[in-house]
């Protein structure tokens, strides 16, 4: 079944019991601890808290979610995209567990003929939080899933909130047994790969107070929201992978036109040299579904309205373009890469978002000027970086001295982590606390610059530039997890 079609299926047969359907709100979200919006529920916040009145009692919606700390995971996983689509359906102070739970089960289970997703309903392992015996009685007595198969979890992952103070409740989760193919027996204690998670079910019914603790669901319970509530969360690419029978979510109908046209372009066979499991990965398929996930990224992004730039959203957007440029370069293409991508990525898309197709000249031109500003830096100080590595490796050196970072960053304009990177290729780590130490310096040399030029001495040319240097004070190029304080 094709993702657009799960997409309308989802939303009938939400529609038909009686839920309004709510667009997507946009990716970027303006929220301090939060650069992009990364769950259904994130535009419905201010009704789950009481703060407004919901215009519905029922909403379902196709929310369009970027989850930067799952950038590690792409590739590698068979299950996290940076952007992915998460279906939901909501009740503010409506139904509660038992319809939320016999809602998600109907059409999880129901035969595709009829309208379902036609999942086995013998390989759905639910979970449940801890010590919530209402929900496992609803999986046991109402549903009748055996018991073997309802899996009790802790707070790390049976609990969602957001927000400080903001909506929290215990959850419950549906998973599915891919088989043994997968990886080992056990359910999804044991192994996430071959028991997928594919739809959370939140219970939100307390106000979150401040962490209490370094892990998830560490946080102090300030009370009851005013009413109980329901947020659900379907992956859209999972259900796609489980549906279309691929083995991860890079294959699906939206994403494999775009791995496919990287591997023509690069000569690799996909899974060549691959097994079922995400460990069984080749390096080479690991970037190529790296180069799918992140083209489709850039596009809805871009898509959205963010452009690169070095700070915050646009930052995101500025590595995630790189690194897609940089895996199709180490895969052996020079050439330009995004226009012979980026079109592929609109069409797998542009059927659910047609937005897409009519401001794709706009989206082209500014991901194909970034792309041109990042060869002419690549073109600048790769042969500089080698023949540092060069010169490191004759020495059996293990660290690319922080002089040198500082100089590709200083005078070639290359980012930290994109050196960072480019060593760990070549087995060598960087003294980044020297090139820290070193990008110090500069900015106090620059101030006193700065002093000097008031008290009337400095007003060259070199002394200006200097100056308009030290008030580039960089921040974010090794760390992009602006929404770690949340998620
Ligand atoms: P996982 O444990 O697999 O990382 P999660 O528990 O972090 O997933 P939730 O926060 O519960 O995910 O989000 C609700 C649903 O959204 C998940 O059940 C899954 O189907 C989907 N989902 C979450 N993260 C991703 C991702 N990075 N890519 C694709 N789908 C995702
Ligand atoms: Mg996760
Ligand atoms: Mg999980
Ligand atoms: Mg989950």
């Amino acid at each position: 079944m094709r993702t657009a079609e799960i997409r309308r299926r989802f939303l009938a047969h939400f529609e038909a019991h009686g839920h309004i359907v709510v667009p997507s709100a946009p990716l970027p979200f303006d929220d301090p601890n939060l650069l992009f919006v990364n769950a259904g529920m994130v535009q419905f916040v201010p009704y789950f808290i009481g703060q407004q009145a919901a215009p519905w009692q029922r909403a379902t919606s196709v929310q369009k979610c970027i989850r930067t700390q799952d950038i590690e995971e792409v590739g590698k996983t068979t299950r996290h995209g940076t952007f992915f689509q998460m279906n939901g359906n909501f009740s503010f102070g409506d139904y509660f567990k038992l319809d939320a739970i016999k809602l998600a089960w109907e059409l999880s289970t129901k035969p595709i003929a009829d309208g379902g997703f036609g999942l086995d309903p013998e390989r759905i392992w639910p979970t449940v939080y801890l010590d919530d015996d209402e929900a496992f009685s609803i999986w046991r007595d109402v549903i009748g899933v055996p018991v073997e198969r309802i899996v009790r979890r802790g707070k790390e992952d049976n609990t969602w909130d957001m927000g400080i103070p903001g909506p929290a409740g215990t959850c419950s989760e549906l998973f599915y047994d891919r088989g043994p193919e997968y990886g080992p027996e056990g359910g999804p204690a044991v192994d996430e790969d071959r028991f997928m998670e594919f739809w959370n079910l939140v219970f939100m019914q307390y106000e979150r107070g401040a962490s209490t603790g370094p892990h998830k669901g560490d946080y102090e319970i300030l009370g009851d929201l005013p009413s109980k509530n329901i947020d659900t969360g379907m992956g859209l690419e999972r259900m796609a992978t489980l549906l279309q029978g691929v083995d991860n979510l890079y294959e699906i109908d939206e994403t494999r036109p775009i791995l496919e046209r990287a591997a023509t372009l690069t000569g690799k066979r996909y899974g060549e040299h691959s097994g079922h499991a995400a460990t069984q990965s080749h390096p080479d398929d690991v970037r190529l579904r790296v180069i799918a996930d992140h083209v489709r990224t850039a596009l809805m992004l871009i898509g959205d309205g963010v452009t690169p730039s070095n700070e915050g959203r646009g930052y995101v957007l500025r590595r995630i373009l790189r690194r897609a440029i940089r895996s199709m370069r180490l895969l052996g293409w020079a050439d330009r890469a995004l226009p012979e991508l980026l079109p592929v990525a609109r069409d797998c898309m542009s059927e659910s978002y047609p937005e897409l197709a009519t401001n794709f000249e706009r989206i082209a031109m500014i991901a194909y000027s970034e792309e041109d500003t990042f060869r002419r830096t690549l073109e600048s100080g790769t042969t500089i970086f080698e023949n540092a590595v060069g010169a490191i490796k004759r020495d059996n050196g293990a660290v690319l001295p922080g002089e040198q970072a500082f100089k590709l960053h200083d005078t070639y304009g290359f980012p930290v982590d994109l050196t960072l990177e480019m060593a760990g290729e070549q087995g060598l780590s960087v003294d980044v606390e020297g090139f820290h130490r070193l990008m110090t310096e500069q900015r106090e040399r620059a101030k006193a610059d700065a002093r000097a030029n008031k008290s009337g001495h400095g007003n060259s040319p070199a002394y200006r530039q200097l100056r308009d240097l030290g008030e580039t004070v960089f921040i974010g190029y090794t760390d992009l997890s602006g929404e770690s304080a949340v998620r």
